[in-house]
């Protein structure tokens, strides 16, 4: 049996057309998942029952069951864990000035092994399927919508490395996206990955509309590969020359990011070698001071040096350079924070 959140439009279309059905049919599947997000087959009240009959002799409808569901102190980041398939899983919703963002894992842990990541400390398990991560957003919706609100960003930024899971990211993303379905829009979805060259370059040839973010934390092969020890394969100079490959085949602004760690990243000397790196390039920089796990030590950087830092790329690069806020500390949900907590 296939889990029916596995198939994109184009999918179901080729099914429906083996068994005789027509396009009509197709859509009003669809239209039960995806917009009116029925969780049972009971509840697809508009599909007539052969098809009805024919699905469920083929597929499931798995729904993640929430095992925790946690708010943040200050009300405006909740995080779950979910278990798809019995592997547990966290999903964070975000809100910043009225909008919602939903923040989706991709994998079960993470093999780059980043050292301030608590993701990255859990180690590996495995890769989530398509339909895994669909849900993860159909779940943030269903959510949403019991209190009026609809969600309008995803970022890939959740536990696990999207490239390192690129079928199954790519697959899941066209299904959120149908226009037919969820319809979130491709500009208001950002993949964040650590850098993966010969995957940054795929995503270019194949003309992604998504946003791609690139995490940076060093602007020299040393810095970098003190934090980032996938760094040690994949040079500074290759994930640079992937990413200026890739605004020059997109041409679309790509972006960075940087957790700034106290002593580690956060000088007046690394805000300089940035500046080098990035001066000439499409792009827009994201910093944010680290956020706290238990298996590393680093602090984050304090307000003056946060400020330097952005003040010497805006100022003398002429880098657009944010400094992204701090959300959802108190619940373990910000960036670099998500592990399985029971
Ligand atoms: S920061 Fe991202 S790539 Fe690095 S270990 Fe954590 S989840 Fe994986």
């Amino acid at each position: 049996m296939q889990n029916l959140y596995e198939l994109t439009h184009a999918d179901l279309t080729a099914r429906f057309a083996q068994w005789g059905y027509s396009h009509y049919f197709v859509d009003l599947v669809w239209h039960a998942l995806y917009r009116q997000r029925v969780q049972t087959w009971a509840e697809m009240v508009d599909v007539r029952r052969d098809v009805l009959e024919k699905l469920q002799a083929e597929f499931t409808l798995p729904q993640p069951v929430v095992q925790i569901a946690q708010k943040s102190s200050d009300g405006y980041t909740r995080k779950f864990l979910l278990a798809p398939n019995g592997a547990p899983i966290e999903t964070v919703i975000m809100q910043f000035k009225g909008r919602y963002t939903a923040c989706v894992s991709s994998q079960v842990g993470c093999a780059m092994g980043c050292i301030f990541c608590a993701t990255g400390q859990m180690g590996y398990t495995r890769n989530l399927s398509a339909g895994e991560i669909v849900t993860q957003v159909l779940h943030v919706q269903r959510v949403l919508e019991a209190q009026g609100e609809t969600l309008r960003n995803i970022v890939l930024m959740g536990m696990g490395e999207p490239l390192h899971n690129y079928d199954n990211v790519i697959r899941a993303i066209d299904i959120i996206t149908d226009h037919k379905g969820l319809a979130i829009a491709t500009k208001h979805i950002t993949l964040s990955t650590v850098g993966l060259p010969h995957k940054i370059r795929q995503l270019a040839d194949e003309g992604h509309s998504f946003r791609l973010a690139v995490s940076l934390h060093g602007a020299t092969n040393a810095v970098r590969q003190a934090l980032v020890p996938v760094a040690n394969a994949w040079t500074l100079e290759k994930v640079m020359e992937a990413c200026r490959y890739y605004v020059e085949k997109r041409q679309r602004r790509i972006f960075f990011e940087w957790a700034l760690i106290a002593g580690e990243n956060d000088s007046a000397e690394n805000a300089h070698a940035v500046g080098r790196l990035l001066h000439d390039i499409d792009c827009t920089l994201n910093v944010i001071p680290l956020n706290p796990t238990n298996g590393y030590g680093g602090a984050p950087s304090d307000h003056a040096a946060v400020h330097r830092f952005r003040d010497i790329l805006h100022n003398e690069y002429g880098i657009r350079c944010t400094i992204r806020q701090r959300r959802g500390i108190d619940i373990a949900a910000g960036c670099g924070q998500l592990a399985i907590t029971v």
